[in-house]
This record gives C-alpha cells, sequence and structure tokens, in this order.
C-alpha cells in the first residue's frame, strides 16, 4: 500500500465517478489504469463487457496530456468518441471518413491541446506525418484496442496493426497499453513482443476465484453469525464489511468486548488513526478489520482467511471486489455475505439522497446485487455471468449452493403451485410485486378494484411477508418456471411452469429467514 498508488487509485475513482458516475472498479480495471497512470507498458486480456475501455479512458482523463488510441473498428470509433463526449470528456478521431476540413479542425484542436482523447485508424498512425505531428503534441499514453490483430497467432489478423511496432521508438517514454479479449498465451506474448513493449505488465482477467467459498446467510442475528465466521478462523486474519461507520464502530466494540483482536477502518477516522490500524492489520498485531468500503484501496494483503459482510454491498462490482480480498495467495479462503430484505430499503434511502442522474443505474446494480443473494444458483457461476464469462463444471464445490448448504423449503412444489395458480388467475398480467401482495392477502386498493381479493388464490400465503413471496416469484423465474417479459415486467407461466402445477417437477424455494432480532 504505497502511498502514491493510494493517491493514484483515489484520483482514479474520483474521475470514474465524476464523468461515468461508476463508484467501483471492475476485475482487474485497478491494475490496468495504474499501469497507464505509471506509464508501464501493459497488455490486459478482458472478456467482452468486461470494462477495457474505461481502463485507458480514465486514466487518460487524470494524466496531463493527450492519450491517443488506436482502434481498427471505424464504426466503433465513432461511437466511443460520442459516448466521450456525452460525459463530458473532450476527444475526436480520424478516420478515412473525415472530410479534409474537419482533419484539419481536429489538427488544430490537437495543437492547441483541447483534447484528452484521439481515437486513430492503424493505418493512419503509420503515416510518418501524422507521427511528427502528434510528436509536437504532449502524447500522455497510447491505447491499442483489439489488439490481437497485430499477432497472425490471433484470430484476426491484419497486416497493417504490424506498422506499429515503431510506435515505442516514435514516443520514448510513453506507455503503450494493448487490450484484447483473446485469452490465450500464445497471443498474449505474441503482442508484447510485435509490439516491442518493455517489461509489460500482463493482466489477464479470469473472473472467478476458485479458492474462494461464497456462502449467503440470510441475516437472523447478524452479530452472532459474524462471530460464528471469525471463531471458526481463529487467529487468522479476516475483514468484516459493514455498511455504515456506525455499524463499523459499534461492531468493533462488541468484538473487543468478547476478546477479539479487532480494528475499526473508516473515513470518519483521522489519517493517522486509520494508518495506524491498518499497519497492525498488515503486521498481523490485529486480526480483524471492521470497515466501511473505504478499506481496501492500495492494499495488498495476501493471506486474508476470510471476508464477511454484514450487510449487502450495493453491487456485485463491490461484492467482486470486497470479497476478492480474500485469498489473494490462492490459498482457500471463505465469504460470507449476510442480508436481508431491509438492506435493499436501505440502500435505496441512501441512493435517493445520492445523484439522481445515477440513480437508476444505481438502482439497476443494486438489484442484480439482490437477486444474487436470493438466488438458488452456484454462486461462482452467478459472478462470472455478470461480469460475462462462464464456469465450466456443473458444480463449482466451492459454495452454500452447490455445497447443499442452503436452507430450502419442505414443500416447495406446494408453494410453487400456489404462486403459478395465482399468476394464471389474474391472467399473466401483472407484476412480481403484485402477485405476491394478491397472495398474502394484501387489502390494497388495486388489488381490491380489481376484485382480486375473490380469487381462490388470494391470500393463499398470508403466513408469509411479501418479501418472502417476492423472493420465491425470483427464484421460479430464475428456475425458468415463470417468466418475465414486456414493458411492465409482467410474470406468465412458462412450459415447465405448467409441468410444476402437475407436480411433474420441483424447483428449489429458500426457507425465509426467521425475523431478524436486532
Ligand atoms: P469491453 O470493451 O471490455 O467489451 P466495455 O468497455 O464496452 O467492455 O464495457 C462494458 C460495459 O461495462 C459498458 O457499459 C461500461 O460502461 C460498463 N462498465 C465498465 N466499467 C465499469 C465500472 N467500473 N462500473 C460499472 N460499469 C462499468
Ligand atoms: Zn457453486
Amino acid at each position: 500500500q504505497e502511498p502514491e498508488e493510494f493517491s493514484i487509485e483515489s484520483q482514479l475513482l474520483a474521475a470514474l465517478e465524476r464523468s461515468w458516475g461508476y463508484d467501483a472498479f471492475r476485475p482487474l480495471q485497478r491494475e490496468a489504469m495504474q499501469c497507464v497512470m505509471q506509464h508501464r507498458d501493459s497488455v490486459v486480456v478482458l472478456p467482452t463487457g468486461g470494462g477495457k475501455s474505461l481502463c485507458f479512458q480514465a486514466p487518460a482523463t487524470c494524466l496531463d496530456g493527450m492519450g491517443v488510441v488506436v482502434s481498427p473498428l471505424i464504426s466503433l470509433m465513432k461511437d466511443q468518441v460520442d459516448a466521450l463526449r456525452s460525459c463530458g470528456i473532450s476527444a475526436a478521431y480520424i478516420n478515412s471518413t473525415l472530410s479534409a476540413d474537419e482533419r484539419r479542425e481536429i489538427a488544430d484542436q490537437i495543437q492547441a491541446g483541447e483534447l484528452k482523447l484521439l481515437y486513430v485508424a492503424p493505418e493512419r498512425l503509420v503515416d510518418a506525418r501524422m507521427i511528427e505531428f502528434l510528436k509536437s503534441a504532449k502524447v500522455s499514453m497510447v491505447a491499442i484496442d483489439e489488439a490481437h490483430c497485430i499477432s497472425a497467432w490471433g484470430h484476426d489478423f491484419r497486416p497493417e496493426f504490424r506498422q506499429l511496432r515503431f510506435l515505442k521508438e516514435a514516443f520514448p517514454g510513453v506507455g503503450v497499453h494493448a487490450y484484447t479479449a483473446t485469452a490465450s498465451q500464445q497471443v498474449r506474448e505474441d503482442i508484447a513482443q510485435q509490439l516491442q513493449l518493455e517489461s509489460p505488465q500482463m493482466l489477464v482477467g479470469g473472473f472467478d476465484r476458485p479458492n474462494l467459498v461464497y456462502r449467503v446467510l440470510a441475516a437472523n442475528n447478524r452479530f452472532g453469525q459474524v462471530c460464528e465466521v471469525i471463531q471458526r478462523h481463529a487467529g487468522e486474519s479476516g475483514i468484516v464489511y459493514c455498511i455504515s461507520r456506525k455499524e463499523v464502530d459499534r461492531t468493533t466494540e462488541n468484538l473487543v468486548r468478547l476478546g477479539f483482536k479487532a480494528a475499526p477502518y473508516h473515513a470518519g477516522l483521522s489519517d493517522t488513526q486509520r494508518a495506524q490500524n491498518q499497519e497492525a492489520f498488515l503486521s498481523e498485531q490485529v486480526d480483524v478489520i471492521v470497515a466501511t468500503v473505504a478499506f481496501g484501496m492500495g492494499i495488498d494483503k495476501s493471506n486474508v482467511r476470510y471476508v464477511v459482510h454484514a450487510g449487502m454491498p450495493k453491487s456485485l462490482e463491490h461484492y467482486q471486489q470486497e470479497s476478492g480480498r480474500a485469498g489473494r495467495d490462492g490459498l482457500e479462503a471463505e465469504c460470507v455475505l449476510i442480508y436481508s430484505g431491509g438492506d435493499l430499503v436501505t440502500w435505496k434511502r441512501i441512493m435517493r439522497g445520492g445523484d439522481p442522474s445515477v440513480f437508476d443505474s444505481a438502482v439497476a446494480s443494486l438489484e442484480a446485487m439482490n437477486h444474487f443473494c436470493a438466488s438458488v444458483s452456484c454462486r461462482h457461476r452467478s459472478i462470472v455471468r455478470y461480469f460475462g464469462q462462464d464456469l465450466e463444471a456443473e458444480k463449482c464445490g466451492a459454495c452454500d449452493v452447490c455445497l447443499d448448504e442452503i436452507d430450502l423449503v419442505d414443500d416447495a412444489t406446494t408453494i410453487g403451485q400456489k404462486i403459478l395458480s395465482n399468476v394464471l388467475r389474474t391472467e399473466e398480467r401483472f407484476g412480481a410485486d403484485y402477485n405476491a401482495k394478491c397472495l398474502v392477502g394484501s387489502q390494497e386498493q388495486r388489488i381490491v378494484q380489481m376484485g382480486h381479493d375473490k380469487l381462490s388464490t388470494y391470500g393463499l400465503l398470508s403466513s408469509e411477508t411479501v418479501n418472502t413471496v417476492r423472493g420465491w416469484i425470483e427464484q421460479l423465474v430464475e428456475q425458468g418456471f415463470l417468466l418475465r417479459s414486456g414493458e411492465y415486467n409482467t410474470i406468465s407461466v412458462t412450459p415447465s411452469g405448467r409441468q410444476l402445477l402437475r407436480r411433474e417437477v420441483e424447483p428449489r424455494l429458500l426457507r425465509p429467514a426467521n425475523k431478524e432480532a436486532q
């Protein structure tokens, strides 16, 4: 945790937030961005959808001068530049579609130092006059998108990319960074060699962390559940994440009172206090760090054996990153997430107080996180799918679902039948929430007005909460018994749902948690 890296990281996060409204890195983005900031050549492999563009765009906005991006796809260039401009970043592109006038205008902008990012087609960049011209501008870094095109081993070799090998000579001291979704090691090494990169950092994102065991627990007694995990790992290093500073303080106090070696970490502490607690954790005078998400930036402790989330994180990006601080040494480590439906409400309240322009996307990320918690699918698979990859094995062998630890209801078929019957009785015209309310027997005006309080399925699950029934509906959607579709997210019964109604197949439904004793 070099202080320099820490400040670079906060700078990058600020840029991410300011220009894109994102408040966390995707896997490997932090490392990839740091290479750009430190002018260290790099080859970055991330799957499609993994967020490669941001790896160079965000640092380019932080660095002095203009970043040059080589991209082979003329159509994508325009889209990217438009997207950047809509984020308030001055960007432009040069390719064969531009008129002489347009090109001159951009040349003026470059000379005036007005551009942060310039997209260039590879065949332009090898033009000696173009290179001379760019040399007169201050080039902060060079990014090469779809970099596998330079390798004959790749699936899309383009001869014009070959000329890019002169870039390092043309721009001495400027970092050159290659990005691709092609993962083979041969291609990676060929890219580095063709571009004549100088001891490049190789960053390869496979998003799965097979040595992590994921468990998701419905909260019934959070502090007790946290203690159980800590006790399982007596004397080992671990991190407990809480949603608020207040909870961090309270949890730390209670842990210390029970004799655990714990220390708090959050933005409300003084710099010295924070540095001290961090140091105590790194040097293992303290076993447990209780923290808000502020903890972890620039930290690299390899033998963290467990990470507990005492509340639901606000996105899977956050969860992946925070839980990913466990087991960096590759040895087994445990990640336990304790959640309740109330966490969703808490986060929405916090988000309502935040930036309204990012509210919708923040809520969408939050819903995906909530879905992960309430799901009965393999956790490893759910996480990597979210980031655009997949797992080969059917069962990962390292999550509560695959280890058969999750607590399922005994009569899932009957409950499933009740839910599906209600969906049919209301003619498949309503969403999850409405169906859940009918099933618990809500007196809501809309239901009464529609006459749905007269249905035989009305109140069939009146001993359950709306939240529980909503969760079950989500699980039935996930397992393919129900389908959510259309503008209004209406729920309908699928062919396998019909089988369920005939008791030919069995769903898996989570047992609701006991009411949380706070
Ligand atoms: P790639 O080029 O690797 O296929 P993109 O750069 O197009 O991926 O990013 C895929 C999507 O992920 C985009 O919509 C992008 O805005 C989004 N994204 C990238 N980084 C983040 C982040 N840190 N937080 C949230 N969304 C992100
Ligand atoms: Zn699994």
